[in-house]
């Protein structure tokens, strides 16, 4: 039985050759995202960030933020000091489902209702405090106030906002209220925000990444490489940096991965809203690893490899393997136990072989996802460790989504791959807390410092 379950799984194997060939093609893919005349085309798309700048510790102030795109939108009050970010006060606010596919303008109008509530029950109204608003979403920054929405991803799919300044309509959506104001405003991805709250505790910490409902990682490149932003220029021997979003999840648009692709991750890429878009954040995150493992179970079931080959509703319903679920199956001690449970509430009927190879299923999909990240990772180091002539790198990564912090092997499993596919470069990974929230005020506070500086 089990030689013959392997047998369905073997596509999903990827030995450490496969790892290095893939960091590869996506070495070239950065290259590709960020010359001057190939990044319309890349799949890739190596955003630039205008975050020039990681924080020196001298940054201090209040500030909100908002942070939409993971699982839930938050609000924040945030203070920052010479010895802490704090968090004073937080919210959640939950987007009803219709919203997340409904009008743009029903989306900022909510938006800017919490926001407004949240200022008016924290006495802040009067302040107008600056914002940073963690947009976790592909925008095409020209300003760090301005940026502009390249496609939804993920859930979201709201019309009249691709192509549209999301910090313009932020502010109309404020103004059309009028009861209170909010002071300048400065847009990031949740990989920045991740990097730069953790960057603050950690000052070589130069890397972000999120392994969550989506997937993603941001870095500080040389500036003299990113060819593709106009009118900054560096002279001749000056280290300049801007940190590049660079939307890994888009990596096999082009079918640059079409060689690892499954059936499966056809048929997922298939249902999704946005199908032929973000490939690789396929392959990897939150959103999808449920539904890969509910889609091999299906397979399986009806081949006669598991549940006596009895399918059940349920399990033929699209969404209803959770991605929590892999993490809890895949747990050391209470995993046999939760696996019964799980499988009993989708109404199957198993014995002590079935719960062996859903477990082997789930440990299989979520170590492909987690080497897959890997060879990525690898790209990202390797590469900062040849832009700066060096023969051996230390560094630290900041990171944070679900599937990294919550299942029992996943950042170990990708820590090991990464040293293997970048032997050297020596890499300290952070946990960051309320990284995405905490980091938007911190990219608000470095650009105020910034722009004192400047005016000393
Ligand atoms: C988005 C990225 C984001 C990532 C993690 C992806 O779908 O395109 O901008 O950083 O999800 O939230
Ligand atoms: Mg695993």
């Amino acid at each position: 039985m089990e030689t013959k379950v392997q047998k369905y799984l073997e596509c999903f194997h990827l030995p450490l050759e496969k790892l290095q060939e893939i960091s590869a093609r996506l070495k070239k893919d950065f290259n590709r995202g960020l010359g001057k005349h190939t990044h319309h085309r890349a799949a890739v798309k190596m955003l630039p960030t205008f975050v020039t700048a990681t924080p020196d510790g001298t940054e201090k102030g209040d500030f909100l933020a908002l942070d939409l795109g993971g699982t839930n939108f938050r609000v924040l009050h945030i203070r920052v000091n010479e010895d802490e970010q704090r968090v004073m006060k937080s919210q959640n606010c939950a987007i009803p489902q219709e919203m997340m596919v409904g009008t743009g303008e029903q989306l900022f109008d909510h938006i800017a209702a919490c926001l407004g509530e949240f200022v008016n029950s924290q006495d802040l109204k009067g302040q107008t405090l600056p914002l940073g608003f963690t947009f976790s979403f592909p925008c095409e920054q020209k300003e760090i106030d301005k940026s502009i929405l390249i496609r939804w991803t993920k859930g979201f799919n709201c019309s009249g906002v691709e192509g549209e300044d999301v910090v313009k309509l932020l502010k109309e959506a404020i103004h059309r209220r009028g009861d209170y104001d909010i002071g300048s405003v400065a847009m990031v991805n949740d990989t920045v925000g991740t990097m730069m709250s953790c960057g603050y505790k950690d000052q070589s910490c130069e890397i972000g990444m999120i392994i969550g409902t989506g997937t993603n990682a941001c870095y500080m490149e040389e500036l003299k490489n990113v060819k593709r932003v106009e009118g900054m220029e560096v002279k001749e021997g000056e280290n300049r940096r801007m940190c590049i979003n660079t939307e890994w999840g888009g990596f096999g648009d082009d079918g640059a991965l079409k060689d690892i692709l499954t059936e499966y991750d056809e048929e997922v890429d298939r249902t999704s809203i946005n199908p032929g878009i973000h490939t690789f954040e396929k392959m990897i995150s939150g959103m999808y690893l449920g539904e890969i493992v509910r889609l091999v179970l299906v397979k399986l079931t009806q081949e006669k490899l598991l549940f006596n080959g009895e399918t059940s509703k349920a399990l033929l319903t699209p969404g209803t393997f959770e991605t929590r679920f892999i993490s809890e199956i895949e747990k050391e001690d209470k995993g046999v136990e939760n696996t019964k449970k799980i499988l009993a509430d989708l109404g199957l009927t198993s014995n002590a072989v079935d719960l062996h190879i859903v477990r082997l299923i789930c440990d299989t999909i979520s170590s492909r996802s987690a080497r897959l990240c890997a060879a990525a990772l690898a790209t990202i180091v390797n590469r900062i460790r040849v832009n700066r002539k060096l023969d051996h790198l230390k560094t630290t990564v900041g990171v944070d989504g679900a599937v990294y912090r919550k299942h029992p092997n996943f950042s170990e499993e990708l820590q090991d791959m990464v040293r293997r596919l970048a032997p050297q470069c020596d890499i300290n990974f952070i946990v960051s807390e309320d990284g995405s929230g905490k980091g938007a005020a911190m990219v608000t506070a470095v650009a105020q410092r910034l722009a004192l500086q400047s005016r000393l």
